[in-house]
């Protein structure tokens, strides 16, 4: 079955960029995560066919030159000898500029690139288990240079060092919707909202079912306590020795097992409040489990 990331990624293949800035810039990103350069050309590797076809496509586009998608053992590879290219990897690892002034000079091109970025780099975890979004790389360049280009849009990403790789991650929730949505990347946006619906849903309900048993837990054990206080009694002094206020509330209680002090008081005639009840009913067990 395919992971979370490889269906999202695969779902923004489908879309292409309309201008030519813009297609250069998405190029730029996929170059910067996947891209090497080897033998005098540059090579891109995808564990996915799709994502290099759609790459491909890009290149045709900018170029005008086709490339052709091959199967390696643990997925796929295109070499690209476009001079165009490789100048553009070249223009990046020359220059003191910032990565958007180089490849995202206009707004609609940082998108572009982090489209990019997303299907050469991006890993994206099924948010069922977590929400982490992942860029993964072996230069500390990128990192800087993409994480400096991440903030500038807006989306807060920290770095880390894993063995090899180095990474930038968010565990944010809405950081990770906001730029799916940027990218076009609605479906796994949704999928990931969806969750999170469901999960404060659900604990809204745990809360209040928790409250609701502690609650009644709580009733329960006081009641119990208080039947066998006027049971005490009952069986020693007897329920008419005790003042005729305790002992209507001793009855009445006796016959309600299960009644709130705020019931038992409405039951009273005349009626008392809760405080009221309580202050007998503390009487009754200061009796029983005191006195006797
Ligand atoms: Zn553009």
């Amino acid at each position: 079955m395919k992971s979370f990331s490889l269906k999202t990624k695969e779902s923004i293949c489908k879309t292409f960029p309309n201008k030519s800035c813009c297609i250069d810039a998405e190029i730029m990103g996929v170059l910067l995560f996947a891209g090497r350069i080897d033998n005098g050309g540059i090579r891109v590797s995808s564990e996915s066919a799709e994502i290099l076809k759609h790459f491909a496509v890009l290149v045709k586009r900018s170029t005008g030159s086709p490339v052709e998608v091959k199967s390696a053992k643990n997925g796929y590879f295109c070499v690209l000898p476009h001079k165009k290219l490789i100048d553009m990897i070249i223009r990046y690892e020359s220059s003191t500029e910032k990565l958007s002034d180089l490849f995202a000079n206009n707004d609609c091109c940082k998108n572009a690139l982090l489209k990019g970025a997303v299907l050469g780099g991006g890993v994206l975890i099924d948010p069922k288990k977590n929400y982490n979004m992942e860029f993964i790389t072996s230069s500390p360049n990128v990192v800087r240079d993409f994480g400096e280009l991440l903030a500038e849009m807006g989306f807060e990403f920290k770095s880390a060092k894993r063995k090899s790789s180095l990474v930038l991650y968010s565990k944010q929730s809405d950081t990770i919707c906001d730029l799916l949505t940027s990218i076009g990347a609605y479906a796994a946006q949704m999928e990931i909202l969806n969750v999170k619906i469901e999960r404060e849903m659900r604990n809204d309900w745990n809360r209040v079912a928790n409250s609701e048993n502690a609650n009644f837990d709580k009733v329960i054990t006081a009641a119990i306590r208080q039947i066998q206080a006027i049971e005490k009694i009952e069986k020693t002094i007897g329920l008419d020795s005790l003042p005729d206020e305790l002992r209507a509330v001793a009855v009445l209680r006796k016959e309600n097992k299960d009644l709130s002090l705020e019931a038992l008081g409405e039951k009273m005639v005349p009626r008392l409040t809760k405080s009221g009840v309580n202050h007998r009913i503390k009487k009754i067990l200061d009796i029983a489990e005191n006195k006797l």
